[in-house]
């Protein structure tokens, strides 16, 4: 009896007792009023009004929902104390009508004995301790006053009421044991035989309940295999299954006893721990708990002739009181647990104010970025890119976000928000969409550059509809000889995807006249491997390198090294992050095609651009 659903059960049959009690109850007042008694009856009947007000009590008490674990037991002590007290009221009645001398009165006696039973039989087959005291308690007087009328019909009787005792207890323990097996169902997880999630769920809240009380602190662990997918993937679902089993039953050992741990689904498991007295404490026991179980889940498992080896990224979230919301917990759990698996899986990461302050900020954004575009909060500003003469010849255009509350918000910090969330792909719409046609105005007004750069980011370029929309705009803004000086700045982190399918996306782009260039170049995968397959007309060195040249002779190798291998290759070199004039001067002995940076100048907005080329 560790359980919610049996308290529910047992509370929801408080009413039914006490209505069962109050109305019938009046008609025995009646009775022995009729037969003469009526003060033993009535006064019968103010102690079952009094023992209903207290029920009703401890039926409003539950309904608080807000009882820690602690509460919880000592209101249930209560609900048995109230149901053992009503039974006993029932056989106050029999004890009250058996001894009058008028045989009616020993029927109503008798069937008042039988009848209740049969209500105590049915309502509280959730507790054994319940049930099979008050059956017992209520037939065994009508047994023995069977037994002392001393006739034979009165011995059989008195056996007829054993048997009868007897169907009630079987009855009820039948239904015990399905109500029994239903709640095992609904509670736990078949594949583990682990506590599922919607008893976590539960679980979670009570604990919550009681921290709030004492004031203490537990955590929650988040547990998520690293690459589990692959294993089931490559291996099948039937050893899938199986080394979820051993991992479950690795961890299971690994928990303290009165911790919980249950299977959220998939290969996620969660621990709520017990109540610890501080923050620090609590703290140290997670994560020594967390650094335990990544020890033994990474100990070799061998399932049918395989010897697999896993590992697992753990979050972990810590509860007290003042947190009383279990969607945000878990939530951050997930949070930390993302963080360790970014952090190269196999690790453990708490949650903590610093993380949370970043979450808030980082939602905030989110939420903000949301209405930017109607809010009219975006706009592009435009970098020259100059050749080595000094004279512009080309732009990228770099996206600005400026919001009211939060003030100028720097690409790096949004950009990847963004591409979290989704709202790229409208963002990168609205930013290709300004950005040809600032290009096809500048055309009409004579800034005729030879090349206008669009970042385009990794989600953006793999959404369904990209080839399309760029088709789309390309056909409201540019003309065939525009669409040549487009090119679509992409990093080196595409090559992590599926060439095959990056190539075929980048060849239906490169059909309507637009150029790749490999942004950021150098800091990511940079290998000849794929620069060889994937159809690039210009490589971007990143500004790193440059702002080291003058400082070490190994960046100058690498810069040398990267137009090397471009001239082998055939592609355009663009330097950015271009700031002094020393930077320049030897990126243009190594004959670099273009440059961009500070140097010669920051991004500028639209008007400050055509001014600049033409004062160029
Ligand atoms: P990026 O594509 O490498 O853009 C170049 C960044 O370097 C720009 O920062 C630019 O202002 C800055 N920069 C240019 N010259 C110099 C210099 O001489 N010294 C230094 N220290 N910095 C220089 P910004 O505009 O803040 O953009 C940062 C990043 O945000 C971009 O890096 C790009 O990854 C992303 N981003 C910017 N605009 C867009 C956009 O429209 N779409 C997408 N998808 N990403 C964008
Ligand atoms: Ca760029
Ligand atoms: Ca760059």
């Amino acid at each position: 009896m560790d359980n919610q659903y049996f308290y529910s059960y047992l509370h929801k049959q408080i009413p039914v007792m006490i209505i069962l009690s109050l109305f019938p109850g009046l008609g025995y007042v009646m009775l022995s009023w009729m037969h003469g008694i009526p003060l033993r009856a009535i006064t019968w009947y103010v102690g079952i009004v009094l023992v209903s007000i207290w029920g009703y009590r401890i039926y409003r008490r539950y309904l608080d929902n807000n009882l820690s674990n602690v509460q919880l037991k000592l209101w249930y002590k209560n609900l048995k104390l109230f149901y053992y007290v009503f039974i006993l009221l029932w056989l106050v009645i029999f004890l009250l009508f058996i001894p009058e001398s008028k045989s009616n009165l020993h029927y109503i006696a008798i069937f008042t004995e039988i009848g209740a039973s049969v209500v105590a039989s049915v309502l509280l087959i959730p507790d054994k301790k319940l049930f099979k005291p008050t059956v017992i308690v209520l037939m065994a007087p009508l047994a023995i006053y069977f037994l002392l009328i001393g006739e034979w019909y009165g011995y059989v009787l008195s056996i007829f009421a054993c048997v009868f005792t007897w169907v009630l207890i079987y009855a009820a323990e039948s239904s015990h044991k399905l109500l029994m097996q239903t709640n095992y169902l609904a509670n736990h997880d078949s594949l583990t035989g682990l506590k599922n999630r919607y008893y976590f769920i539960n679980y979670l809240q009570s604990m919550m309940n009681s921290l709030q009380i004492s004031n203490k602190w537990s955590y929650l662990l988040l547990i998520d295999l690293d690459h589990f997918k692959t294993i089931n993937d490559s291996l099948g679902h039937d050893i899938g299954d199986r080394l979820l089993q051993q991992v479950a039953a690795r961890i299971n050992e690994s928990k303290h006893d009165d911790s919980l741990l249950a299977r959220l689904g998939g290969d996620e498991f969660v621990i709520i721990g017990i109540e610890h007295d501080t923050k620090e404490e609590c703290r140290a026991e997670a994560e020594i708990l967390a650094e335990k179980i990544l020890v033994i889940l990474k100990e070799s498992y061998s399932i049918q002739l395989h010897n697999l080896f896993i590992s697992a990224s753990i979050g972990v979230s810590l509860i007290n009181g003042k947190n009383n919301d279990a969607g945000r917990l878990i939530k951050e759990a997930d949070i930390a647990m993302y963080e360790a698996k970014e952090h190269g899986r196999d690790g453990v990461i708490v949650f903590d104010d610093e993380m949370e302050q970043r979450v808030e900020y980082n939602l905030e954004i989110e939420r903000l970025l949301h209405f930017s575009i109607e809010n009219n909060e975006i706009s592009l500003v435009y970098q020259p890119q100059f050749n080595e003469q000094g004279k512009v010849m080309g732009a990228e255009a770099l996206v600005r976000w400026n919001n009211e509350n939060l003030g100028e918000i720097r690409p790096d910090v949004f950009i990847p928000i963004a591409e979290k969330t989704g709202s790229i792909i409208v963002l990168g719409r609205f930013i290709m969409e300004t950005a040809f046609r600032t290009l096809s105005i500048w055309e009409k007004s004579g800034i005729s550059i030879q090349q206008f750069s669009v970042n385009v980011s990794m989600r953006q370029f793999f959404y369904y509809d990209f080839v399309d929309d760029v088709r789309l705009l390309c056909k409201e803004y540019l003309t065939d000889q525009t669409r040549k000086k487009i090119i679509f700045e992409i990093t080196e982190s595409i090559v992590a995807e599926d060439v095959d399918k990056v190539v075929h996306i980048m060849d239906e782009i490169r059909l309507l006249g637009i150029r790749f260039s490999m942004d950021d170049f150098g800091t990511g995968y940079s290998s000849l491997s794929y620069l060889k397959r994937l159809p690039i007309d210009e490589i971007k060195i990143d500004r790193s390198f440059i702002s080291e040249l003058n400082a070490g002779a190994n960046d100058q190798i690498m810069v040398s090294s990267i137009l090397n291998m471009a001239k082998q290759f055939n592609l355009t070199v663009v330097s950015e992050g271009v700031e002094t004039k020393d930077q320049f001067e030897l990126l243009r002995s190594k004959q670099c095609d273009y440059y961009q940076g500070f140097y010669f100048s920051t991004p500028l907005t639209d008007s400050e651009f055509q001014d600049f080329y033409k004062n160029n």
